[in-house]
């Protein structure tokens, strides 16, 4: 889950990381009621892409009238195929410097690294690019943490204003704090911005927190926002379904990941395309498979569907009897390939027969023959 702007500068404010006064605003009305009081301010576009500054999306405004006709013009305006439904309403800052500072999972290392920089502002790929010495890593103990030393030793390498020090070091260690306690693969800082005066203020903020993780903090769920996520997917997390939607055609069932994957890797090396993963997990019951199913035909683009279950605990013909009342219930038009292999198989396949839907004894079998029928639907 990404985490807007806004949302990640409220949980650097609950941190103590200081952030510049402000709201968020849905209307010009409510931008200029938020800007009242401000003095200048700042009007930010809250989409999840960066580089809004140059692209015009983050406007100066000397009173609440300039920060409405601001907002008017980004809200419901699209930047690199992003709708802005909200903007940030900022006191604007006396900015004296901007440096950088995030913490970032790298994949490579296997391991948390902080970044510092004191060239802020311009993408951190770009810093690392043109002036690779300017940017300190400090890649910690994960188990341990940064110790103050090596945040102290960081900061000092990449030379800040002395008057700084501390502040710097501290919003680093906050850094590492927040990244920790909500499992986020991402928290940036760009601008870190020094004021004239010598406070040290997240200027901008970035927060990716592993969606795997998500169960772990109910306290994130403050930030969901409805059009947030794929409706399919939110609909299957509330249906217990393990499902991501995909582009191809080919609507998938398995139960287990690994064989849901596997589904995909088979139709995709028979030159099909897989609409989406869907893994139904252990004792697939007709209830279950059932309302699966329904899942996957919601995704409009879905021209055919491929079931492939592995039998042991789940039984052919549960599945098979799901599969067949589900086809009924939801008046299946698309040609449905089910593969089933273990307990009761041969029961499945004769009660799938029965029904015309088409029993395939491999998934490689399964997987020529849903692709074979959508051809032929296709010609
Ligand atoms: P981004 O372009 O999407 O990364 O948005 P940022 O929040 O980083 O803003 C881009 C730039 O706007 C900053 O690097 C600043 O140089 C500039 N800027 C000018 N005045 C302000 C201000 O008062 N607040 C903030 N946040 N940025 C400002
Ligand atoms: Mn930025």
């Amino acid at each position: 889950m990404r985490l807007f702007e806004y949302q990640a500068k409220q949980l650097f404010a609950e941190a103590g990381l200081p952030t510049p006064r402000g709201a968020v605003a849905n209307t010009p009305e409510e931008a200029a009621a938020a800007a009242q009081g401000l003095g200048r301010v700042v009007v930010k576009a809250q989409v999840h892409v960066g580089g809004r500054g140059k692209a015009g999306f983050i406007k100066l405004a000397d009173n609440p009238e300039e920060a409405a006709a601001h907002a008017r013009r980004m809200l419901g305006a699209e930047l690199k195929g992003y709708t802005v439904h909200q903007v940030l309403i900022e006191q604007a800052l006396d900015i004296a410097k901007e440096y950088y500072l995030g913490a970032v999972l790298d994949r490579d290392g296997k391991q948390i690294v902080v970044l510092f920089s004191t060239v802020g502002g311009m993408d951190i790929e770009e810093v690392a690019a043109t002036a690779p010495d300017k940017l300190i890593r400090l890649a910690p103990d994960p188990l341990v943490g940064p110790q103050n030393f090596q945040l102290q030793e960081m900061v000092f390498q990449a030379g800040v204003d002395p008057k700084v020090f501390r502040a710097v070091v501290s919003a680093a260690a906050t850094v590492w704090k927040l990244f920790q306690r909500y499992d986020a693969s991402l928290v940036e800082i760009n601008p870190l911005v020094i004021t004239g005066a010598g406070e040290v203020v997240a200027a901008d903020g970035k927060f990716e927190v592993d969606d795997s993780a998500l169960y772990r903090h109910p306290e994130l769920e403050r930030f969901r926002q409805a059009g947030d996520e794929d409706p399919l997917e939110a609909e299957a997390r509330k249906r217990n379904l393990n499902y991501v939607r995909l582009s191809g055609d080919i609507g998938i069932m398995a139960n287990g990941a690994g064989l849901a994957m596997n589904t995909m890797d088979v139709v995709a090396a028979h030159g099909g395309k897989p609409a989406n993963f869907l893994d139904v997990s252990g004792g697939a019951r007709a209830d279950v498979v059932r309302s699966a199913l329904d899942l996957i035909l919601q995704d409009t683009k879905v021209k055919g569907v491929f079931i492939n279950i592995f039998g042991g605990i789940t039984r052919g013909d549960e599945v098979a009897r799901g599969v067949v009342e589900g086809v009924k219930q939801l008046g299946v038009q698309v040609p449905i390939v089910v593969r089933m292999a273990g307990t009761r198989e041969e029961e499945g396949r004769a009660i799938l027969r029965e029904a015309n839907l088409v029993p395939a004894t491999s998934a490689a079998d399964g997987a020529e023959k849903i692709i074979a029928l959508l051809r032929e639907k296709g010609a």
